[in-house]
C-alpha cells in the first residue's frame, strides 16, 4: 500500500504530465507531419490521467471500476476499428458516452450534496448537467444520421428556433431556482430531461452531410461540460481536459462553418444545413470541352507544374492509392507536383490529409489553402480528382449564390485545368459550377480511380516508349 503522502504527490505529477501531453498532443495534431506523434503523445497522457486517478484514495472498492474498465474495452475496442469513412459517426457516439458519464456523475453529486451546495457548484453543477445531457442526445441523433438510421434529410417547421430556445432558456430557468434553493430536489430532473429533448430538437433542422460541424461542436459541448464537472469534482486536470477539448472543438467549428461559409450564428443555434439546391432542373446543357486518358496523360507529360486538388469524388472512389502512383511517375519525369487541401473537402475534417497520408504521399507536398493560392498563376495544370465546390468561382463572384463569400481554391488561375469526375452532376452544395465551361478547362469524365490509374498507364508507356 502507497502511503496517503506519496500517493497524493505521484497523483499531482502524473496529472501534470498528462496535461502538458494533452497541451503537446493537439499542438502536433495540428501538422500532418507530426499527426502520429500527437496520437500517442494522446493516449500516453490519458493512460497516466486513468492510472493517476485509480491511486486516488477516496476509491473504496476497485471492482466495480474493473468491471467498467472491460466493459469500456469491449465497446472501446471495436469502435475504434471502424472503417474511416465511419469516423465522424464513431466520434458523435463517444461525445455521447462521455457526456453521459458527466450528466450522471452530475446527477450523483448533486443528490450527494443537496441542500448543502453553495451557489457557485449549483451553476457549475447546472452548466455540467444541461451541456452533458444535451449533447448526449445530439451526439445520438447526429450519429444516427450519419449512420443513416434515422432520416438524414433535415425537417423543419415554422418557428423551430423559438421553440428549442424555448427548451433551453426553461432548462436555463430551472436551473436558475436550483441555484437560488438547492433544497428543491425534485426539480433536479428537469434540467436533464428538457436539455434531452433539447439535443433532439436541435439535430433534427440538420441535414446528414452537415453532421461533421455538429459534431465538432458537439465536441466543444462535451469538453465543457467535462470542465464544469472538474469544478465540482475539484479536479483540474479535467478542468484542463475539458476547456482544451471545448476549445479545440470550438475552433474546428468556427474553422469549418467559414469554410463551408455558414455564418457563426447559424452554428450557435443549430438550425443549419439546410443546404439550398439552386437552380437544379434549370441547368442548361452548355458545351464542355473533354479529354480521353491518353490527351490528359500527355498534357500532364509536357506540364512542368502540376497541382492535384482532391476532393469527395477520390474518397468515394477510394482512388488515393493511384494518385500516389502519378505522383510517383511525374516525380521521376521531374515534374513538380503538389498537392491543394481546402479544410472542408471531402466530408470531415482532414478527409484528405488522412487518405493522403495512408498513400504515403509526403506531407511536404500537401499545401493548405493559404499556401496553395498563390501558386495556382504560375501553375501549368491543376488536375483536380473528385472535386466541386471547393474549387467554384461562384463562391468569389456570384452574390446569389449558396456558398458565395466561401474561401475555394483559386484553380481558374492556372495555365490548364484538368477535371475529373462521372458526370456534370453538382456536388454538395447542388450548384454548377462555372469552371467546368471555360476555355482552359478540359473535363476528364470517368470514375476517379480508374482514370486516374489509366493516365499513369499511358505515362508509364511514354517513359517507356
Ligand atoms: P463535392 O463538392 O461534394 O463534389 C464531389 C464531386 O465528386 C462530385 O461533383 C461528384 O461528381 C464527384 N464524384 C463522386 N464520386 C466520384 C467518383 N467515384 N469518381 C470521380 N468523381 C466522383 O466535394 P468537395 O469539392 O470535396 O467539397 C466538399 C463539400 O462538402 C463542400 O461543399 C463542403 O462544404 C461539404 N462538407 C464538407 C465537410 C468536411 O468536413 N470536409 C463536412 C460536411 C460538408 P460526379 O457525380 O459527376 O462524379
Amino acid at each position: 500500500m502507497i502511503p496517503a503522502q506519496l500517493a497524493e504527490h505521484i497523483i499531482e505529477v502524473t496529472y501534470l504530465i498528462a496535461t502538458a501531453l494533452f497541451i503537446l498532443s493537439l499542438k502536433w495534431l495540428s501538422a500532418p507531419a507530426s499527426a502520429r506523434r500527437g496520437v500517442l503523445a494522446g493516449e500516453i497522457g490519458m493512460t497516466l490521467a486513468i492510472l493517476g486517478t485509480l491511486l486516488n484514495r477516496g476509491i473504496v472498492d476497485y471492482k466495480w471500476i474493473l468491471i467498467a474498465l472491460v466493459l469500456g474495452a469491449i465497446i472501446g475496442v471495436p469502435l475504434g476499428l471502424v472503417h474511416m469513412t465511419a469516423v465522424p459517426q464513431r466520434t458523435a457516439l463517444s461525445h455521447a458516452f462521455g457526456a453521459f458519464s458527466v450528466t450522471l456523475v452530475g446527477s450523483a453529486e448533486f443528490y450527494l450534496r443537496s441542500p448543502h451546495v453553495t451557489p457557485f457548484m449549483m451553476s457549475v453543477l447546472s452548466l455540467e448537467v444541461i451541456l452533458g445531457s444535451l449533447t448526449v442526445t445530439g451526439s445520438l441523433m447526429a450519429a444516427g444520421k450519419l449512420q443513416e438510421v434515422l432520416p438524414q434529410r433535415p425537417i423543419t417547421y415554422r418557428g423551430q428556433n423559438i421553440v428549442n430556445l424555448s427548451l433551453l432558456a426553461l432548462a436555463v430557468g430551472v436551473a436558475i431556482v436550483l441555484v437560488l434553493h438547492p433544497e428543491y430536489r425534485l426539480l433536479f430532473p428537469l434540467i436533464v430531461i428538457l436539455p434531452l429533448i433539447f439535443g433532439v430538437m436541435m439535430i433534427v433542422p440538420i441535414g446528414g452531410a452537415d453532421m461533421p460541424t455538429v459534431i465538432s461542436l458537439l465536441n466543444s459541448y462535451a469538453g465543457l461540460s467535462a470542465a464544469a464537472m472538474g469544478f465540482v469534482l475539484d479536479s483540474k486536470l479535467l478542468i484542463i481536459a475539458g476547456a482544451l477539448d471545448g476549445s479545440s472543438g470550438f475552433i474546428l467549428s468556427v474553422i469549418m462553418s467559414k469554410a463551408m461559409n455558414r455564418s457563426f450564428t447559424n452554428v450557435l443555434f443549430g438550425a443549419f444545413g439546410q443546404v439550398q439546391v439552386a437552380e437544379k432542373g434549370v441547368a442548361e446543357a452548355r458545351p464542355v470541352r473533354s479529354a480521353t486518358p491518353e490527351e490528359a496523360a500527355g498534357i500532364l507529360a509536357a506540364a512542368n507544374s502540376v497541382v492535384i486538388v482532391p476532393g469527395y469524388g477520390m474518397a468515394v472512389a477510394q482512388a488515393q492509392h493511384k494518385v500516389r502512383e502519378l505522383f510517383d511517375i511525374l516525380t521521376k519525369r521531374g515534374t513538380d507536383v503538389k498537392f491543394g487541401i481546402h479544410p472542408v473537402a471531402g466530408r470531415m475534417p482532414g478527409h484528405m490529409n488522412v487518405l493522403l497520408a495512408e498513400a504515403d504521399i509526403p506531407y511536404d507536398r500537401l499545401l493548405d489553402l493559404e499556401a496553395i493560392n498563390p501558386e495556382f498563376p504560375q501553375t501549368d495544370v491543376v488536375l483536380i480528382i473528385g472535386a466541386n465546390d471547393v474549387t467554384n468561382p461562384a463562391a468569389r463572384t456570384n452574390t446569389t449564390s449558396p456558398i458565395y463569400g466561401m474561401p475555394i481554391l483559386d484553380v481558374d488561375h492556372a495555365r490548364t485545368v484538368m477535371v475529373i469526375k462521372r458526370s456534370m452532376s453538382p456536388g454538395f452544395a447542388g450548384i454548377d459550377n462555372e469552371l467546368y465551361y471555360l476555355d482552359k478547362t478540359l473535363m476528364l469524365f470517368g470514375d476517379a480511380k480508374t482514370f486516374t490509374g489509366e493516365m499513369v498507364r499511358e505515362l508509364g508507356k511514354n517513359r517507356n516508349g
